[in-house]
């Protein structure tokens, strides 16, 4: 039953790595999908209707593999770095000899390298392998949370004697850099021989990379027929004899123009790691992948906390339907009556002072809204909101007020975008910029602070999670929103009062998977076609959470639930 799954499915995941380095064409996901896209987007809708039960297990494969498949298929075309791996902040550390007597100041003595590894564990940094950094630059698949990558430069036998048993020790990946030339010679420094690098060679956690012929000062200088040899020689010496693919290139004290660069096109590396002490970076913040930044060894104290794997990738749940139509019920549970909206694509409105809510959607295609999260009750006239707020309605992201923010910590910050909601706590620091709020949804269109979680998970909130919220415990008209079991957007008033918790409850009943309260109070307004739908004018208000009707969705990257099914 799971056989074309597991066809479409496992060999992608597999071998992304090797993939990743073994292929350098395009295939982008914008406007015109490419066959490759649109056969695979086939296969998983079949794949989804062919398998009945049980559906949890489809439910996970779909999740998890969905958007890495999604993203290995918006790769960058090659050596361009992908936007979600600009984010992310790699730092790539560059190491020479490491020896138990300093010769030359970036020379490491192997405690101070040991010291090194268990500041790196320490802190929480996770290792990665060159292959794993180049497959992230491309594609912008998330690494461990805070990751980093070692790299050796130009051979020393101190990479053999120190350095190697250190990273089998902590189970840590390295890059070595390697000039031909200098194998098996002793002059001054000891460098590796041949059987040293080929046992490194075998190892999984080893990455060799070609570091050219004679390690010329500087590549520019040469003709190009020399710096071919080095470029291509390095690496032809290097597989011959270590029988392995040399897929990177490491230029000789960081220094490479466009010729330097061809040779290496040409020769066909995958990625060219280069250093320069003036301009270093994170790896994201290289040009491209012919010119990978690197950090001294030095800087580790001071680049180890800023490490970070970049946002994650877009929840891809089968849970999300935004193309039902929009239609209106009316429920009573638990003896309180409800109104509630149903259907179509969730976005907000931020208007530009108060309105009742029928006259902020009047002229969009909204078929339903109702009113959306905190605003100033101070400033009357205008459309000020407490805590920050981004509306696609608006197209800009205004900061919170930093004292007014700090009293909504861990309230629901709501977080929309085309094919998916997110109800996360509100982070006052973190979330008070357009980019933190993208860390946690890079595809976001609009986001707010709601007032209460009312449900997460399909569980109501009991009474001590609504402890810092005014007058949680009265019954008072409320408004409220969130997703329904069926995955589909749902807005809604109590037509009595009622109190946070026994709502919570209701809307559980209700078939809420989660929701969160808006509003309570004069301002609870609902707009339906038109008609305001509670029996009062209620207070006016400058923003609004609104249901849009959606056609169907033509994009092949776009899957959802409804298409699935
Ligand atoms: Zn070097």
């Amino acid at each position: 039953m799971y056989k074309k799954l597991f066809s479409v499915l496992l060999p992608l995941s597999l071998s992304l790595p090797s993939l990743a380095v073994a292929q350098s064409g395009s295939i982008t996901c914008n406007g015109t999908s490419s066959m490759q896209t649109r056969e695979l987007a086939n296969d998983l809708v079949q794949m989804a209707t062919w398998v009945g039960e049980p559906t949890s297990v489809m439910d996970k494969m779909v999740e998890n593999f969905g958007p890495q498949l999604l993203a290995y298929f918006s790769r960058s075309p090659w050596p361009n770095i992908q936007e979600r791996a600009r984010l992310a902040k790699v730092p790539i550390m560059m190491y020479h000899d490491i020896l138990p007597q300093k010769e030359v100041f970036f020379d490491v003595t192997p405690q101070e390298f040991e010291e090194h590894l268990r500041l790196i564990q320490k802190s929480g940094l996770t290792p990665i392998s060159l292959n794993q950094l180049i497959t992230h630059l491309s594609t912008g698949l998330p690494l461990p949370e805070k990751p980093i990558l070692l790299t050796f430069d130009d051979g020393y036998g101190g990479h053999y004697e120190f350095v190697y048993p250190l990273l089998k020790k902590y189970r840590y990946p390295g890059v070595f850099s390697i000039y031909t030339s200098k194998i098996g010679q002793n002059t001054g420094r000891s460098h590796v021989t041949w059987d040293q690098l080929q046992e490194m060679a075998a190892d999984p956690l080893i990455t060799i990379a070609a570091h050219s012929v004679t390690h010329p000062p500087d590549l520019r200088a040469l003709s190009e027929d020399k710096i071919q040899m080095e470029v291509m020689e390095s690496k032809r010496l290097l597989e011959a004899n270590l029988g392995i693919p040399i897929y990177y290139f490491t230029y000789p004290t960081g220094k490479y123009d466009a010729r330097v660069v061809k040779a290496v096109r040409e020769a066909g590396y995958l990625a060219a790691i280069t250093m320069d002490d003036a301009n270093e970076g994170f790896a994201g913040q290289s040009e491209d992948l012919l010119a990978i930044k690197r950090f001294g060894q030095s800087r580790l104290e001071d680049i180890i906390s800023q490490a970070w794997g970049g946002p994650k990738l877009p929840t891809w749940s089968r849970g999300f339907n935004f193309s039902s139509p929009v239609q209106r019920t009316e429920t009573t549970i638990d003896n309180t009556p409800f109104i509630l909206i149903s259907g179509g694509k969730p976005i907000t409105i931020h208007a530009k002072s108060r309105y009742q809510v029928q006259e902020i959607v009047a002229d969009t295609e909204a078929v339903a809204a109702v009113d959306g999260g905190f605003f100033s009750l101070k400033y009357l006239d205008s459309n000020v909101m407490i805590g920050p707020v981004l509306s696609q309605s608006a197209g800009e992201f205004i900061p919170g007020n930093n004292s007014e923010n700090r009293k909504l910590a861990r309230r629901p910050l709501v977080l929309i975008s085309s094919q998916a909601v997110n109800f996360i706590p509100f982070d006052p620091i973190k979330h008070n910029t357009l980019s933190g709020v993208k860390a946690d949804m890079l595809e976001v269109t609009d986001a707010f602070v709601a007032a209460a979680f009312l449900v997460k998970d399909s569980q109501p909130q009991k009474a001590a999670t609504f402890a810092n919220l005014y007058t949680y415990e009265v019954p008072r008209h409320r408004a409220f929103w969130g997703i329904n079991q069926e995955g589909k957007p749902t807005i809604g008033v109590s037509k009595e009062p009622i109190d946070s918790v026994a709502l919570g409850e209701a809307l559980v009943k209700a078939g809420f998977r989660d929701a969160v309260m808006l509003d309570s109070g004069a301002s609870t307004s609902l707009t339906y076609k038109g008609e305001s739908q509670v029996g009062y004018i209620p207070r006016p208000v400058p923003h609004v959470v609104a249901l849009v009707p959606t056609q169907s969705v033509a994009d092949a990257c776009v899957l959802h639930r409804a298409e699935i099914e």
